[in-house]
């Protein structure tokens, strides 16, 4: 397909428009797909911003950022095997090169060749172009069919619901424990909601509107930080003393990385979603030692999204009650102040680029 599309670019650091691009052409193993929703990530300002993260995203200027998507097949390039026009699918932010030792081992999350696009490595919204755009190319490994009853909106979310999957299978979690997830912005709401539906109670640690909207969204028990004097130790009060059996850390600041550690029971495991802004030297190293805890950094979602989608498509996961705001992508920068901001109870907040 020729011809021009909008896309959000980034122009220098904290600075977006949109503009009037070409098109992409899908190359081998890729096709070319008409984006239908995209979800704002909390990643997302910092990569607008250019500068928290120093991962090196955006690689350059202008950049076209984004990653959490469903999207319609709509052209196909050379080779490929696994989609045809018209299939409807949801978009993953990692594609491995597929060859090194991490991609066989299943790890395309930890690709040996990260950055390195000639040997097929892409970071969608990262390293490569994303999703804030009315078409984009993508290889066929990183998108996933969506089933009939699962919505374009539903797919957009299917990023966050699997990278809590994944830090919620890290853990080994089992039915029957206590999962405490420290704070509830959409990551840790997802991880409170796929924590329920694996038959965990929910302990949900944050403060103000996000904590009353975890104990809307079914969570067992909340703690406000603001009003108690310790966390750890209400968690405790919950756990017969003992302490939560998985701790999912979503609010990337130090005292959380400190107290995950704190509230997890002996021989527990604690999973680390959020990307820490320093140099991430918080832990509570003694607690961690003495208790036998295991740790697990949690990178994004492999093999997460077939399973995810299943989960929403048998009705086991609401993955709609998230979804609090949809713009156009004409109002792309009213749609960021609204997720950066909260405004009106923001948590997904979606963009519909062809509406
Ligand atoms: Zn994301
Ligand atoms: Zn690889």
């Amino acid at each position: 397909m020729n011809g021009k599309m909008k896309a959000v670019q980034i122009t220098e650091p904290g600075k977006f428009q949109v503009a009037s691009i070409d098109i992409p052409k899908p190359q081998h193993g890729e096709v070319l797909a008409e984006i239908k929703s995209v979800a704002i990530c909390g990643s997302d300002p910092n990569i607008l911003n250019g500068k928290v993260l120093k991962n090196g995203w955006p690689p350059y200027y202008p950049f076209v950022a984004g990653h959490e998507f469903a999207a319609c097949v709509i052209e196909l390039g050379e080779a490929v095997t696994t989609l045809k026009v018209g299939d409807r699918v949801a978009g993953e932010a990692h594609c491995g090169c597929g060859t090194c030792e991490m991609c066989m081992q299943g790890y395309y999350n930890l690709c040996l060749n990260y950055g390195n696009s000639t040997a097929g490595h892409h970071h969608y919204g990262h390293n490569t172009s994303g999703c804030y755009a009315q078409y984009q190319v993508y290889d066929q490994k990183a998108l996933t069919l969506l089933p009939d009853n699962v919505s374009y909106d539903e797919g957009a979310l299917v990023d966050t619901a699997g990278t809590a999957y994944n830090a919620l299978k890290l853990t080994g979690v089992e039915p029957g424990g206590y999962t405490a997830v420290i704070g509830p912005g959409p990551m840790g709401l997802m991880s409170m909601a796929l924590a329920k539906t694996m038959s965990s109670k929910t302990i949900v640690i944050g403060r103000r509107e996000r904590l009353q909207v975890a104990k809307k969204l079914g969570a067992d028990y909340i703690i406000d930080f603001e009003k108690v004097d310790d966390p750890v130790e209400e968690v405790r009060k919950l756990t017969d003393g003992l302490g939560a059996h998985q701790v999912i850390e979503c609010a990337g600041n130090a005292t959380a990385y400190f107290e995950a550690v704190q509230m997890t029971r002996k021989h527990g495991h604690v999973a680390l979603i959020s990307i820490p802004g320093g140099d991430g030297q918080e832990m509570a190293l003694k607690s961690m030692i003495m208790n036998q805890i295991t740790l697990h950094g949690v990178r994004a979602n492999p093999n997460c999204s077939k399973s995810v989608l299943d989960l929403i498509s048998q009705g086991g996961l609401d993955i709609k009650s998230l979804i609090t705001h949809i713009y156009s992508i004409d109002k792309i920068h009213d749609a960021f102040d609204t997720f950066i901001n909260r405004k009106d109870g923001a948590v997904k907040v979606i963009i519909h680029p062809n509406d």
